[in-house]
């Protein structure tokens, strides 16, 4: 198929477009490179031996996109492009409301236009807000707490009703838990601008020196060790979720978890981090961090049955490759 991959040049996206082109799908991305940057497209190359088309365009474009449905036959969208850092997102809420719930409409739009069925959509575990764990697709989606968890909902819902209306429509929204790692050649991986929010970045670069130690938000949270607990991915495994969720859609809507299952704590995943690479983590245990919730893991079932998709690469794994990326990057 001819996919299109709205925020290719992302993390997540970068490593779903090698996961496509390794699926035999040709890659046209879309990204407008606020968050990552034009190289990526040569090391998905490297990596794959073969080269994504890119368009360095703003998905809220409705004229820019329309012009790229226009001059290419297109046969299923992945749309990644949003902005994502939920702290960020309760001091600019209105760009977070912008970016995020326009581009969909937009791409949304186009697709319509142009007569193409088969959208997968970038949701977050975030969306359950602080529901009980295992989080379960059909949970009713209560308590978002941050601007970034409102534009998910928004954006689901906006799906929702399209798919309702348009019978040929295949939807599937992805809620994805916390994706970690990189890529095995260490080619491609998370670069965070700035300090890192994420858990895993941050640990990478306290191992590699750019700063001093991790501060553990919370030791009092009712988990296995007081810290909190998330049901960490390798992004490589979420990519392949895409794959599947492409070939595999029927028509309609449909919502599924990509995690593991597992929940993993801070401090659980710092000690998993010094065994695969033989490194000290420093840290200290620092006031919980506003909006956080002590757990997060996800039921997996229905993507195990309906996709036939299960994430296969351990913790380990992940500290190993998120490592090899920062040190060699
Ligand atoms: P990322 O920032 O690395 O990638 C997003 C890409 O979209 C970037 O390359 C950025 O330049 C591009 N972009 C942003 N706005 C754009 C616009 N208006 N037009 C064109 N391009 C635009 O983020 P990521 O971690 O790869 O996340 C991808 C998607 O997955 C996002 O929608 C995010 O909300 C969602 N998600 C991420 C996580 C996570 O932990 N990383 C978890 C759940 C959901
Ligand atoms: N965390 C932490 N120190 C950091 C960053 C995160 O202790 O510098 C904790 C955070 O409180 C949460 C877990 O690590 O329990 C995962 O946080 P992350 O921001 O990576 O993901 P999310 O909050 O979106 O689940």
């Amino acid at each position: 198929m001819n996919i299109l991959v709205t925020g290719g040049t992302g993390y997540i996206g970068s490593h779903t477009c090698v996961a496509l082109i390794a699926a035999n799908h040709d890659v046209i991305i879309a990204d407008n490179l606020s968050n990552s940057k034009i190289e990526t497209v040569d090391r998905i190359e490297r990596i794959t031996g073969k080269r994504a088309l890119f368009y360095k365009i703003d998905v809220t474009d409705a004229a820019s996109v329309r012009s790229l449905f226009s001059s290419h036959s297109i046969d299923g969208v992945i749309h990644f492009a949003g902005l994502k850092a939920i702290s960020e997102s309760t001091r600019i809420p209105l760009e977070y409301y912008f970016n995020n719930v326009v581009s969909t409409i937009v791409v949304a739009g186009a697709c319509l236009e142009y007569g193409v069925d088969r959208f997968v959509f970038s949701s977050s575990a975030t969306v359950y807000g602080d529901n009980e764990v295992p989080f379960v697709e059909t949970m009713e989606l209560l308590s978002v707490t941050n601007p970034y968890g409102e534009t998910k909902v928004m954006s689901e819902k906006i799906l929702t009703d399209i798919a309702v209306t348009n019978s040929a429509w295949s939807v599937a929204l992805l809620r994805y838990f916390n994706p970690i790692g990189a890529h095995e050649s260490g080619l491609i991986g998370e670069l965070p601008g700035g300090v890192p929010d994420n858990l895993m970045p941050y640990i990478t670069q306290v191992a590699k020196g750019k700063l001093d130690k991790l501060r553990v938000f919370g030791g009092d949270y009712p988990t296995v060790d007081g810290t909190g607990v998330r049901d960490y991915i390798h992004v490589m495994d979420l990519a392949k979720g895409h794959i599947a969720a492409l070939e595999k859609l029927p028509e309609g809507v449909h919502v599924f978890n990509l995690g593991t299952g597992q929940g993993t704590s801070v401090l659980e995943l710092v000690q998993a981090f010094e065994k695969a690479n033989n490194l000290k983590i420093p840290y200290e245990i620092v006031e919980r961090r506003p909006g956080d919730i002590a757990k997060s893991y996800a039921d997996t079932k229905k993507a195990g049955i309906e996709l036939g998709w299960k994430a296969e690469r351990s913790i380990l794994d992940m500290c190993r490759d998120a490592w090899r990326f920062e040190k060699s990057y």
